[in-house]
């Protein structure tokens, strides 16, 4: 029996049309753009539904409310599906990606983001491949992960970064091996794969997130007027994107003062890098010593990303202020290592 793959439309460039403003998303267009692929209707292809959002967005005006309404409509289809897919803008992917690895829990079947950089309506595209590619790999490979299927690579969800803003290879996950690489054939690495959940555990989601959160990176020189706004209520949580290992400007008080009155408030401070590789140890330098005391904490090897998409989890948990460190820095769907 053929497969049957659950494809939502969120919008994204894949299914834009070209106008006077530049690229936007139309509703109906991407199904009439893939009624002209024939391809589409070989028997390798497994049978699909397409289910539109309204509206369709630019995925730059995504919101949390909208990983919420993805995470609960594959919830809704999962068991009369085998695999599902999330047709997405590029811009936001990997913040969609690492929110859906999170939010849905247990998950079995394979959830695969994927997008272009050009629309499947011009004649020179990488839209055709990604969606193709994407529907073989749902349907063919028992993958029980979020992942992204993008020009050539297929990537752990909560490990991939937009790392190119016009190439075809627009995502890398530079802190884990590829899933997959796609050149001439499909080929899984399957040692690099999460275990499926077991047999008894249902599919979960959560249902809300909380939404007062934030991430900045640092640069020298920063403003403290500027920083103590940021640190002000009802701020709950926030990413630093620190320089190398987590190292911040131990020689400046006031900075390090903000950080302490906040995390004393109770404010939960994950240290994350700027870098695209490798991870956060607060005890490397003095400066990166200096946040731990003042009570940040590593994120360990976490991307932006996926830290910031944990926190709007996490904290909406509403655990005690040590609890919700822990978990922070506890491995829920792949995002550390
Ligand atoms: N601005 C578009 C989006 O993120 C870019 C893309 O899809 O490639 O929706």
């Amino acid at each position: 029996m053929k497969k049957r793959i659950y494809i939502c439309n969120t919008g994204g460039t894949i299914g834009m049309r070209p106008t006077a403003n530049g690229y936007r998303p139309e509703p109906g267009f991407l199904s009439q753009m893939m009624e002209s692929i024939p391809e589409l209707q070989r028997e390798a292809v497994p049978d699909f539904v397409l289910h539109e959002y309204k509206p369709l967005l630019d995925s730059a005006n995504m919101r949390p409310a909208n990983w919420l309404e993805i995470a609960k409509d594959i919830f809704e289809h999962y068991d009369q599906f085998d695999g599902f897919i999330v047709m997405h803008g590029t811009d936001t992917m990997a913040y969609t990606a690492s929110a859906l690895s999170l939010l849905l829990n247990n998950l079995k079947k394979p959830v695969i983001l994927t997008g272009s950089q050009i629309p499947l309506c011009e004649v020179r595209n990488d839209a055709r491949e990604n969606l193709i590619t994407s529907l073989l790999v749902a349907a063919n490979e028992q993958i029980p992960e979020v992942m992204i299927c993008f020009g050539g690579y297929l990537l752990r969800g909560c490990r991939s970064k937009k790392v190119a803003a016009n190439g075809f290879g627009a995502f890398r996950s530079p802190n884990y091996p590829p899933l997959g690489t796609i050149g001439t054939s499909i080929d899984i690495h399957k040692r690099m794969i999460r275990k499926a959940p077991k047999a008894d555990l249902k599919l979960l989601f959560e249902k809300d997130l909380h939404p007062k959160v934030a991430a900045f990176r640092l640069f020298p020189g920063i403003d403290h007027a500027i920083l103590e706004n940021l640190f002000q209520p009802p701020l709950k949580g926030i990413v630093i994107e620190a320089f190398g290992v987590g190292n911040a400007p131990s020689n400046d008080k006031q900075f390090l003062r903000i950080i302490q009155e906040a995390t004393d408030r109770g404010v939960i401070v994950v240290v994350c890098t700027q870098c695209n590789k490798g991870r956060v140890d607060l005890d490397d330098y003095e400066s990166g010593n200096a946040l731990k005391k003042a009570g940040a904490i590593s994120g360990l090897d976490m991307t932006v990303e996926a830290a910031l998409a944990k926190l709007y989890c996490v904290l909406n948990l509403e655990l005690s202020n040590e609890e919700t460190k822990l978990m922070m820095q506890q491995d829920w769907a792949g995002e550390i290592a």
